[in-house]
C-alpha cells in the first residue's frame, strides 16, 4: 500500500533590524548575556511596547514579494504561556489579523516546478534563551533574544515529502536573504524551521493526523527528520495504532523524533489582543515605500539572464543563488563581448565561486572584480588568451599579482595565434612523429589529438587551439 507524505512548515525568520520588534534594544547577535535586554524586554511593570517601524516595513516586502494580501489593519495578540525565558508570561503575536494573507512561492523540482501556497506570515517577537549546559545543576537565562523581531510564515500542507519541503525552505531561505530581510544565519538561529508531518494513504482526501517537529536549523536536520517521522508514523498505523497529535523534536545525534509535549490547541494560549498596543494600520505611503524598496526578485533576474544575456537555465539557477551574484554577473556582463557571457557566468560559477568558498569569502568581498572579469573576457574575444588560460589568469588575478592585463604581460600570457609561427612547430611535430601521422592516415582519430596535445605541449598552451587544429588537419590532408 502507497503512503503520501505530507508537509506543511512553519518558519520563523528574524528580521533584519537593528532594534528591538517593541523596544529600543540592539538585536546585535553574540553579546555578554543579558546586556542588550532593556526594561520592555525585562517585562518591568509599567513600560509599553512601541511597534518597529522597520520590522513592518520588511513584512510588507515580504508580502509584495510572495503575491500576498497585505492586511491594511492587523493586530497585535497576547499569546499565553509560562517559560523561564517569557519574562512577561505571554509573547506579542498576531493571530485572528495577520499582516500577511496568503501568496505562493514557487519551488523547483526535479520533475518540473510547484506552486506553494503560504497561510499567512505574521509578525511577532522571540523569547529568551534557556542555557541548559554552561550552568551545573542550574538554567541560565539570556534575554538578549527577548524582543527580537520575527516573522513566522506559514504554508499549506502543500508538501509532500521530505524533498520537497526542503526544496521549499531553501526557496523561502533564498527570498528572505534576496530582498533583505532576513540575513538567514542558520547557526545563529535567524532561520527556523517547525516541519508539520502527517501520511495518509495514497489516494485518500483527509489528512492524517500531524505531528509538529520544533525548531529544524539545518536544511539537512530537516530533511533526516521528515523522512524518519513519515517512516514512524507509517510503523505505528501498518501496525493498527494511531498517531496522537504531539510536538516532537529531532535529536541529530540518533537520527530520531522524540516526544516533548502532546499538542497544545490555540485555546490553550488564551489569545486576545494587547491592550497595550492599537491596531497596526498601513498607510498607502508605507505601502508605496515597501514596494518601491523591493529589488528585482529572483524568478525575474533569472528570466533576464536568459532573455538578455543569453544564458541557459541552469546557468541563471546558479547566478541566482544570491543578490550579490547576480548583480555581479550582470556588472560584469556590462561592456564585455556578447559572445563571451555564457563563459563568463561558468566563470563565475566554476573557478571563481571555488575561490570564494576557498576563503569563506562573499561575492561582494570578491579578489577579482566585476571589471577584471570582464577585461578577461575582451583578452579571450581578441584572442590573446585561449580558455584555458583563463583559470591560471583569474587565479594569478585572485592571489594579488595584478589586474589582468599585468599578469599577461607578467607571465607572458601571450596567445601564439600568427599562423606562420604555429605552422612552424606544427610541422616540426610531425617529423618528429612519423609513426602517429601514418595512424592517422591509416584512419586512427585517436592520434590527431595526440599531435594536437604535442603542438600544445610545445607552446606551453599557448598556441590558439582552434588554429592549431585547423593548420594540422591541412598538413595532414594534403
Ligand atoms: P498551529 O499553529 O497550531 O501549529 P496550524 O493549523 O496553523 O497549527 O498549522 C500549522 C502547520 O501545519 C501549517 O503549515 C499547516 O499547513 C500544517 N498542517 C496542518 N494540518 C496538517 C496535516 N494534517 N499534515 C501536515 N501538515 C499539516
Ligand atoms: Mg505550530
Amino acid at each position: 500500500m502507497a503512503w503520501e507524505i505530507v508537509v506543511g512548515i512553519e518558519t520563523h525568520a528574524q528580521l533584519r533590524t537593528k532594534s528591538k520588534m517593541f523596544s529600543g534594544a540592539s538585536t546585535a547577535f553574540g553579546a555578554a548575556p543579558n546586556t542588550q535586554a532593556c526594561a520592555v524586554d525585562i517585562a518591568l511593570p509599567g513600560v509599553l511596547p512601541v511597534v518597529n517601524a522597520a520590522a513592518v516595513a520588511h513584512a510588507l516586502r515580504f508580502g509584495f514579494a510572495v503575491g500576498a494580501a497585505i492586511n491594511r489593519r492587523s493586530v497585535f495578540a497576547r499569546k499565553n504561556y509560562f517559560y523561564p525565558d517569557l519574562p512577561k508570561g505571554y509573547q506579542i503575536s498576531q493571530y485572528e489579523m495577520p499582516i500577511v494573507a496568503g501568496g505562493t512561492l514557487k519551488i523547483v523540482l526535479p520533475e518540473g516546478e510547484k506552486t506553494v501556497r503560504l497561510t499567512r506570515a505574521h509578525l511577532e517577537e522571540d523569547a529568551g534563551k534557556s542555557l541548559h549546559e554552561d550552568f551545573q545543576g542550574m538554567t541560565g537565562i539570556d534575554l538578549n533574544r527577548a524582543g527580537t523581531p520575527l516573522l513566522e510564515i506559514v504554508t499549506e500542507p502543500d508538501l509532500r515529502g521530505a524533498k520537497e519541503a526542503v526544496a521549499y525552505a531553501r526557496t523561502l531561505h533564498a527570498l528572505l536573504r534576496w530582498i533583505g530581510v532576513c540575513d538567514g544565519n542558520m547557526q545563529e538561529g535567524s532561520f527556523r524551521c517547525d516541519a508539520n508531518v502527517s501520511v495518509r494513504k495514497a489516494g485518500d482526501d483527509q489528512l492524517g493526523t500531524r505531528c509538529e517537529i520544533k525548531n529544524l536549523n539545518s536544511f539537512l536536520f530537516m530533511e533526516q527528520a521528515i523522512e524518519f517521522e513519515a517512516r514512524r508514523q507509517i510503523e505505528v498505523l501498518e501496525g493498527g495504532g494511531r498517531i496522537s497529535q504531539e510536538t516532537r523534536l529531532y535529536d541529530a545525534d540518533r537520527g530520531e523524533t522524540r516526544s516533548m509535549r502532546s499538542k497544545e490547541d490555540a485555546h490553550d494560549y488564551r489569545y486576545f489582543p494587547d491592550p497595550d498596543l492599537l491596531p497596526l494600520v498601513i498607510s498607502d505611503e508605507m505601502l508605496a515605500q515597501a514596494r518601491d524598496s523591493l529589488p528585482e526578485l529572483p524568478d525575474a533576474r533569472r528570466g533576464k539572464l536568459v532573455a538578455s544575456y543569453g544564458l541557459s537555465h541552469a546557468q541563471a539557477d546558479l547566478l541566482t543563488a544570491s543578490i550579490e551574484t547576480s548583480n555581479y554577473a550582470i556588472a560584469a556582463f556590462e561592456g564585455a563581448p556578447q559572445a563571451r557571457w555564457p563563459d563568463m557566468a561558468n566563470w563565475i560559477s566554476g573557478p571563481l565561486s571555488a575561490k570564494l568558498n576557498e576563503s569563506n569569502l562573499d561575492i561582494g568581498a570578491s579578489r577579482v572584480a566585476a571589471a577584471e572579469l570582464r577585461r578577461l573576457a575582451q583578452k579571450v574575444e581578441d584572442g590573446t588568451l585561449s580558455g584555458k588560460m583563463v583559470k591560471d589568469v583569474l587565479d594569478a588575478v585572485w592571489a594579488g599579482e595584478g589586474g589582468v592585463d599585468e599578469v599577461i604581460g607578467k607571465r607572458g600570457l601571450q596567445q601564439i595565434s600568427d599562423a606562420g609561427a604555429i605552422g612552424r612547430i606544427v610541422d616540426e611535430v610531425l617529423a618528429k612523429n612519423a609513426k602517429q601521422v601514418e595512424d592517422y592516415r591509416a584512419g586512427k582519430d585517436k592520434a590527431f589529438n595526440s599531435l594536437v596535445g604535442q603542438v600544445m605541449k610545445a607552446t606551453q598552451g599557448k598556441a590558439n587551439p582552434a588554429q592549431v587544429n585547423e593548420i594540422l588537419k591541412a598538413r595532414l590532408t594534403r
